[in-house]
């Protein structure tokens, strides 16, 4: 995939956590709790207490920008 800001080709990889990974929508710091106790929150990846938490991203690596695709239910690796 080309990136959609600079159309750089972008690099696929992982981004992993020994938590779950989520996007809590309106937080500017980092808070306890998994995404089911935010309003409004997309879990990006199930915690797996074997392996943590990993999603696929494609990173720019011009523009320094990452994706991740969460409507694709592949992206999260331990769905
Ligand atoms: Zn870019």
């Amino acid at each position: 995939m080309t990136c959609p800001f600079c159309n750089n080709l972008m690099e696929e990889g992982i981004i992993q956590s020994s938590q779950e990974l989520s996007w809590k929508k309106g937080i500017k710091r980092p808070v306890f709790g998994r995404a089911v106790f935010h309003d409004d929150s997309i879990v990006l990846s199930k915690l797996s207490y074997m392996k943590g938490s990993a999603v696929k991203a494609l990173l720019c690596r011009k523009c320094m920008k990452v994706i991740i695709d969460c409507a694709d239910k592949g992206s999260d690796l331990n769905h």
